[in-house]
């Protein structure tokens, strides 16, 4: 899911570029994940904010294109926009018809910062991707959505490889200039004619340079599928449809990304005797008619165990009494809701002879 970098640096969309470096020096210090109180996965969102926040021509492009362009970078750094080769394609076409250097140079002008400034400058952290969302269903009991609960669940993604720690490099191996693309991070196909088309090199992904050893578990991902294990706490009033939301415990990104997050949608299984709606819970009881025509106390089962419910004298059927804060407790705050009993006076369909002999005479009256 996208986040939002003001949100996570905690400054105004106005802040000025001293506040978020204020910000920004404040929070990684306080996260530094050398500190006991360190916490790695929020310095890296703190450092993400950073680098385009704290720079004002990202900052511009970001307060304009918002999560698009988020999503564009944690896809493999500016890929989205690299994709369109054909701008570098051109000015290579158009340098080898010796009418490039100037073209080249604009290009580079327009959309130089745009396009992460090329290839050519970006650094290894920009080419870590951030892990996928992921989603899975939970089924919950009725009484569980009332009262939270806390429940284990297991389920497998990608983890961070624990043999190069996400880096996808064999340990102690060296970084090399990668020698496919010299070192450049493009390789120049030759059409023909004088013409090119550069890419991105396949063996570095345009980094330029890489790992001499690449990791033999993970094949230099930096990561491995792993079985995980989580308690997720189900807050007490959770309704059936809506989701948790656990940060950080989607995938994990190639080579050391982010990961994403986990999405888990509760299902809540239907009571025998209670349905809900909102934060009421209602129930029927049954009442004998007798009882319902003098009145009376009766036991009425709540999600709390059986209350005691007055019924007054002459309780028409279908009338609905409300037991306060026996419902169901509020997400966002304190309280509860009602448990709404609707009573319905049965009728007797067998009578004795005294039962019958009873309310003959009281028809009479
Ligand atoms: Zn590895
Ligand atoms: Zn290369």
């Amino acid at each position: 899911m996208a986040k939002d970098y003001y949100e996570i640096l905690g400054v105004s969309k106005n802040a000025s570029q001293d506040e978020i470096k204020a910000a920004f020096r404040k929070l990684a210090h306080q996260h530094h994940p050398d500190k006991s109180h360190g916490n790695e996965q929020k310095f890296k969102e703190i450092n993400e904010a950073y680098q385009v926040l704290g720079n004002p021509e990202k900052r511009k492009q970001y307060d304009q294109f918002g999560h698009t362009f988020e999503q564009a970078q944690s896809q493999g750094g500016y890929s989205g926009f690299n994709g369109s080769q054909g701008f570098s394609g051109f000015a290579d076409a158009f340098r080898n018809g010796n009418n490039g250097q100037n073209f080249e140079f604009d290009l580079g002008d327009i959309f130089g910062d745009f396009f992460g400034g090329g290839s050519r400058s970006r650094t290894k952290t920009e080419r870590a991707s951030r892990g996928s969302d992921m989603e899975m269903e939970l089924t919950i009991d009725f009484r569980d959505a009332i009262f939270g609960a806390e429940k284990e669940i297991e389920f497998g993604r990608n983890g961070k490889c624990d043999v190069c720690s996400g880096s996808g490099a064999e340990p102690g191996s060296r970084v090399i200039k990668c020698s496919t693309c010299k070192g450049s991070g493009q390789v120049v196909k030759t059409m023909g004619f004088g013409f090119g088309f550069s890419s991105v090199c396949p063996e570095c992904q345009g980094v330029g340079e890489r790992y001499d050893k690449v990791c033999k578990k993970c094949h230099a991902t930096g990561v491995v599928k792993q079985k995980r294990k989580l308690t997720v706490k189900i807050p007490a009033g959770i309704e059936n449809g809506q989701s948790i939301r656990l940060s950080g415990e989607g995938a994990v990104g190639a080579r050391g990304g982010l990961a994403g997050d986990l999405y888990i949608h509760i299902k809540v299984k239907s009571h025998p005797r209670f349905n809900r709606e909102g934060n009421n819970i209602i129930s029927k009881e049954d009442i004998t008619f007798s009882k319902a025509a003098l009145g009376g106390n009766m036991d009425v089962e709540t999600i709390d165990g059986r209350v005691e419910l007055k019924i007054p004298e002459g309780t028409q059927s279908g009338t609905i009494f409300k037991l306060r804060t026996k419902g169901v407790p509020y997400l966002e705050g304190h309280g509860r809701g009602d448990h709404l009993v609707e009573v319905i006076v049965r009728t007797p369909s067998r009578l004795s002879r005294k039962q019958r002999q009873i309310l003959e005479e009281f028809e009479k009256e």
